[in-house]
């Protein structure tokens, strides 16, 4: 047996239900999660003190990523209730736009937030932490695409810990190495060594790994900023907290401020970019399309003189501040250069450089719908390993891998799975698992194809039930939510018992056609114009209702006539998705598919019809092969002939 791969019948092991490796947002969620459904679990990771830690942006949110962040507080996972404890900057955006694309963000105070994540996990009933690296991952033979299965994990000081399962969220850690200029340093982050030993098994386990690149900026320090020179963003008052448990943010708020890049700077970039190494050729790594690094920006949108920079500190007794937009691996003298060109910023002190960072990752295509890999049964995979990028994309998959764990280590082998049109979180490892990623994947609400319905205010209406009734959420939740639903309940039906002739409504001032038909107070609540404080004059009963309650019952009256054929394009989509395709599928048995076809469907493994449908450069034919040859399968195995 290859030496690396070590037996599990070692004697006086310790053993959980669920290890979960690396405490960056990912491994937070996934053993919060994993231990609020019970699971004995442990936390193992470098450093006690950088859980929860923010490797770029000190931020959480915006759009699409605010759903997520919705989405995983409704399932009573910790990253809303930590951003709302360590927020210090909260906005609502695209608030101008409908519901559906609003995009919750906070800026966050980086040691607040390390801190509020520390103590949720501190508080959490069945999950053990411990400072240490994995090395190394326990293998029982016999098992999965290449006989193996996961049964624990070894540490850096060679001990071995057994588990029921066992999720990697090693982030930006395997084979990581740094870029400043010509410079490299092997490193996770700045000042953290990588992840060597785990890469290695993962590459003997013969799982396909990718090299992604990411990078972040110079930080500054913000007594050396002229901000009176700049123009300044505040949050929105009063801040609007993430969680649904959250009834007030009470830290205080800061504001951001303005700045832009100069031609000048520009120019320095273009003079030095033979020695990016990006450009260099030093850099092999594909880097984030939609988070371009300043010299990307300059090269690849070379008609722009200018590119806007927001100036976020990053510590209510912190002087860092964080400049947003200028990502960048250039030599230290060329950043220097292009941070004192620009307006506010004459005299600034780097306290910092920005760097740039290589790293290995799995192909998600390795995945399961429950993030359970399938060539090594009961090794689960969440966050940047998986190819993403983003501190919510990583939570969103850590919390879905930790509720799996600890199904599979529970001996359930169903798992919990949300589909496209349950939650964004669906749509993000829909396209994962089924498409594969050659570059950082990031969410955006384009992706979601039900986003009408998906979105950041309903959150809870959408997943807390399902959470419920899986185990993953808590009796204090179960409450809020069982009262908040009984009272949207009671405002439906309020809201639709209440009706008014056209005469009588425009004698309270309500415009409608007089045409006869009386509307009740959910048809008027349709008009772009008209809301719930409008209709409270002629209803005094609605000025009772509770502020979230009335933005729910408005939302869903501006959104009725499209929820409707929403609705009747899920039901097409669940059909399609009920259509299970064999874990087994033979491909080379059928006749028919073209070898490309049969390399996707090897690669992707859909689990259902709809699923294969979306692999990129499926054919109609290939489906309806697919779907005969399925058919066919099934009679033979009921005993029904084949027609
Ligand atoms: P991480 O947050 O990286 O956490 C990994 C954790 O695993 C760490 O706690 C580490 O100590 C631990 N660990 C690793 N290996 C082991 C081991 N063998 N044993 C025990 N513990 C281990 N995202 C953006 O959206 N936009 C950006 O601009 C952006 N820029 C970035 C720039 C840099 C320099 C870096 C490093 C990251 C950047 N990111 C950016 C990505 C963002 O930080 C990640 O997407 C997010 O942190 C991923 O979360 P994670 O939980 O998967 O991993």
């Amino acid at each position: 047996m290859d030496p690396g791969l070590r037996s599990a019948m070692v004697p006086h092991m310790r053993s959980y239900d669920v290890i979960v490796v690396g405490g960056g947002h990912a491994g937070c969620e996934a053993a919060a999660a994993a231990a609020r459904m019970g699971a004995r679990t442990l936390l193992l990771t470098h450093k006690i003190e950088t859980i929860g830690e923010m490797s770029c942006n000190p931020a959480i949110g915006g759009l699409a990523k605010g759903h997520l962040v919705r989405e995983i507080d409704a399932l009573d996972g910790v990253m809303a209730k930590a951003i709302d404890r360590g927020g210090i900057q909260f906005r609502i955006l695209n608030r101008s736009k409908g519901p559906a694309v609003r995009g919750p963000r906070a800026q966050a105070d980086r040691k607040l937030y390390r801190q509020a994540m520390q103590s949720l996990l501190a508080g959490q009933e069945n999950l053990s932490i411990e400072a240490g690296g994995a090395e190394d991952l326990i293998v029982d033979d016999g098992h999965g695409i290449d006989g193996h299965r996961i049964t624990g994990v070894v540490t850096g000081s060679g001990e071995s810990i057994r588990a029921g399962a066992v999720v990697l969220t090693t982030g930006t850690f395997l084979r990581g190495l740094i870029h400043i200029g010509e410079e490299r340093t092997p490193a996770g982050r700045v000042g953290e060594a990588p992840s060597i030993g785990l890469s290695d098994t993962l590459a003997r386990l013969g799982f396909p790994l990718g090299r992604l690149k990411t990078g972040t900026p110079p930080r500054l320090d913000g007594r050396t900023i002229d901000w009176d020179a700049l123009e300044k963003q505040p949050g929105d008052l009063p801040p609007p907290p993430f969680s649904y448990m959250t009834t007030r943010i009470d830290t205080p708020q800061i504001d951001c401020a303005i700045t832009w890049t100069t031609p000048e700077a520009h120019a320095l970039i273009r003079a030095n970019l033979h020695r990016a190494p990006m450009y260099s050729g030093q850099i092999t790594g594909t880097g984030p399309r939609y988070c371009p690094s300043i010299e990307d920006k300059v090269v690849r949108f070379a008609e722009k003189d200018r590119h806007q920079i927001f100036l976020e500190p990053e510590g209510l007794d912190d002087p860092t501040v964080y400049p947003n937009g200028i990502s960048t691996s250039l030599p230290r003298d060329v950043q220097l250069g292009i941070l004192a060109s620009m307006p506010g910023l004459e005299k600034v002190v780097m306290i910092r450089s920005g760097y740039a960072i290589e790293y290995d990752y799995v192909d998600p295509r390795e995945l399961k719908p429950t993030l359970e890999t399938r060539r090594a049964p009961r090794l689960f995979l969440a966050g940047q390993i998986n190819g993403t990028t983003g501190y919510e994309e990583a939570a969103a998959q850590g919390l879905m891998a930790g509720i799996n764990a600890a199904l599979a280590a529970g001996g359930n082998r169903d798992g919990f799975v949300l589909d496209r049109a349950d939650a964004y979180i669906g749509v993000l490892i829909d396209d994962l698992i089924g498409r594969g990623t050659n570059e950082p994947y990031r969410m955006f609400t384009s992706r979601a194809e039900y986003r009408l319905l998906l979105r950041a205010d309903n959150a809870d209406q959408r997943l807390t039930a399902k959470g419920i009734a899986i185990g993953c959420v808590g009796s204090e939740r179960r409450d809020v939510f069982e009262v908040k639903s009984v009272a949207l309940a009671a405002g439906r039906t309020l809201v639709a018992s209440l009706q008014a002739t056209p005469v009588e409504l425009a004698r309270q001032g309500v415009a409608v056609n007089q045409d006869g038909v009386r509307r009740s107070a959910a048809d008027l609540l349709r008009y772009p114009d008209i809301d719930l404080a409008a209709l409270a004059h002629l209803w005094p009963e609605l000025a009772g209702i509770a502020p979230e309650i009335a933005e729910q019952l408005e939302i869903d009256g501006k959104y009725a006539g499209y929820l409707g054929r929403q609705e009747a394009d899920i039901r097409a989509f669940r059909k399609d998705e009920s259509l299970a395709l064999p874990d087994d599928l033979d491909v080379d048995g059928i006749g028919s598919l073209s070898a490309e076809i049969r390399q996707k469907l090897r690669q992707s493994c859909p689990a259902t019809l709809g699923a294969a449908a979306r692999i990129p450069g499926m054919t109609p034919a290939a489906l309806v092969a697919l779907l005969r040859h399925v058919k066919r399968r099934d009679s033979v195995s009921s005993g029904v002939a084949a027609e």
